[in-house]
């Protein structure tokens, strides 16, 4: 985007100054959206379509630690979660809103690294920033974006719409995300006791991208739409794979089998897991932060999805009255709850 030399300070743009500064690049891409940046609110034009639209608010010191945590990155992540959801509902995001806090501690040059981030996102998803807010922090980095996206009626899909009986099915794999960050954690704490040795990440690529670049699952909603596939229930999988399953069972108002040796978890994730001595598979059911689709279907569209190496089924739907389970790779059936990954991991 821009040159990165030395450090301006916030004060000598202002307010004003450095919307317009952040923004100057950006194109609108999309016929929907009439009125962009620059006067008292957006202006967007869906004629026909219903708009969905979800906000997530990401914290510095909450959500992340800028301590591993590249500001490009955390853009482009920032954009990645608020998407993920938009995606969940079987809908297109066309215009995001980004708002910021922002302390003095940051230069102009870091909020144009966050901004190519978020931008580079943009890009990817095709959507447009059509507006938000600048403000002070006292303290720490808060980024506020809310997206917007468009479906057709009957193509929007709900959590509380699954049938007993239906399949339950993921995308992609789970767990990684968390043992990225257990890894980033590590290697933090090593740099801070002895700051002369140098992070070692060699060879793990695949997990930091997944803690640190997430994707959203822009392409699942079309592939659902060419497989002939509309979803019984939806949710994107960001607290954990076990919270997400009992929203869509207790919305739903459905009990749940969930096999244990069906749950993907990529060989890389597995190995980290074992070497942090956690158990892979809680990893993947409470450690979250996947951004992988979840969802149910008919077991009548199994054909259609069971050759497709980027959907698993990992359960069945049932009654209530069977209660939401985890059938584990010994064959015994025990409770599935939501429990925060803390009490869980550290085993
Ligand atoms: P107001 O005083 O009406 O809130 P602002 O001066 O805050 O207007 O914003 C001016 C324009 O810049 C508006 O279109 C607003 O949506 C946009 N804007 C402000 N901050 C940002 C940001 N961080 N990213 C994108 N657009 C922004
Ligand atoms: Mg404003």
């Amino acid at each position: 985007m821009l040159e990165n030399t030395g450090r301006t300070e916030l004060s000598s743009l202002g307010e004003f100054g450095l919307i317009k500064h952040l923004t100057q690049f950006i194109e609108i891409k999309n016929e929907s959206t009439i009125k962009g940046i620059g006067d008292d609110a957006a202006v967007i034009d869906y004629k026909n379509k219903q708009i969905v639209i979800s906000t997530d608010m990401l914290v510095e010191g909450v959500h992340f630690d800028l301590a591993y945590m590249p500001l490009k990155h955390l853009g482009f992540k920032s954009v990645s979660v608020n998407l993920s959801d938009i995606y969940a509902m079987n809908a297109t995001p066309k215009q995001i809103t980004v708002s910021l806090a922002i302390s003095n501690r940051f230069s102009v040059e870091a909020m144009e690294e966050l901004y190519s981030g978020l931008m580079m996102a943009c890009r990817k998803h095709n959507v447009d920033i059509v507006g938000g807010d600048t403000t002070t922090s006292k303290s720490g980095l808060v980024i506020s974006i809310t997206a917007i996206g468009e479906a057709d009626k009957e193509d929007i899909v709900y959590r509380n719409t699954a049938k007993e009986g239906d399949l339950l099915c993921v995308t992609g794999d789970l767990g990684a995300a968390y043992v990225g960050l257990q890894l980033l954690e590590r290697e933090k704490k090593i740099f801070m006791e002895s700051p002369g040795v140098q992070p070692d990440l060699e060879g793990n690529d695949y997990i930091l991208e997944r803690q640190l670049k997430p994707e959203a699952r822009k392409d699942i909603p079309v592939l659902l739409k060419k497989l002939e596939v509309k979803p019984t229930a939806m949710i994107d999988i960001s607290d954990g794979l076990s919270s997400e399953i009992l929203h869509i069972c207790t919305q739903s108002e459905l009990g749940c089998n969930v096999y244990e040796e069906k749950i993907p978890i990529d060989p890389s994730t597995y190995n980290m897991a074992r070497e942090f001595n956690l158990d892979p598979t809680i990893c993947a059911l409470s450690g979250g932060e996947d951004y992988e689709l979840l969802f149910t279907i008919d077991s009548a569209d199994f054909p259609k999805i069971k050759a497709n190496p980027d959907i698993t089924v990992i359960g069945h739907l049932t009654h209530a009255k069977e209660g939401v389970n985890l059938i584990t790779k010994a064959g015994t059936s025990v409770t599935l709850t939501a429990q925060g990954w803390d009490s869980l991991l550290k085993k």
